[in-house]
């Protein structure tokens, strides 16, 4: 089902993206997005990142709280404060989503399989009966899957369907059709 050699294959081998004071050994990257790259985060955490967002957050106070919790920052902005001077960061183009995920995905290991967390909060989502769902989704998803994936954040449900599809098309045009 959600089988990770379906996917656009492990993309974070590759080179490019555009890098600030990047460590050397961080082997699984967490990270803290602007929150003006809001739909960036969401496509990034359907391919597997762990990326936060901080709403409505200065540039200094997205870097503190990605100091604090030893996270990458994700911003379009080319200014980095001084004091944050080790916090790492990539900085992408807001109209781009392309290019944005690109960056992000060329450089850096994902922290689970594609479609493992929820593209709206970021939690790791659990895998529920189908029956488990019933009054939330309609009935013909529940008789025609045995599981379902559950976000024990928000509460939304997610299942194969036409909108992983698309989401999965997008990310080939993106990043290369699945390795293998
Ligand atoms: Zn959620």
């Amino acid at each position: 089902m959600l089988d990770r050699a379906e996917l656009p294959g492990n993309p974070a081998r590759a080179k490019g993206g555009a890098h600030l004071g990047y460590p050397r050994q961080v082997s699984c990257t967490r990270f803290l997005a602007d929150s003006s790259l809001d739909y960036v985060a969401r496509r990034l955490r359907f391919l597997g990142f762990d990326v936060e967002t901080l709403p409505g957050a200065p540039l200094r106070q997205l870097f503190e709280a990605a100091r604090r919790d030893g996270r990458t920052v994700i911003t379009p902005s080319v200014r980095h404060p001084r004091r944050f001077a080790r916090v790492p960061a990539v900085v992408v183009e807001r109209e781009d989503v392309a290019a944005a995920v690109r960056a992000v995905a060329a450089t850096h290991e994902t922290a689970g399989p594609p479609f493992s967390r929820c593209a709206l909060c970021n939690r790791v989502l659990e895998t529920l009966p189908a029956s488990a769902a019933a009054g939330s989704v309609p009935g013909e998803v529940i008789a025609a899957h045995e599981e379902l994936r559950h976000c024990t954040g928000c509460g939304k449900w997610y299942w194969e369907g036409s909108h992983v599809d698309r989401v999965r098309m997008w990310f080939e045009q993106v990043l290369g059709p699945p390795a293998g």
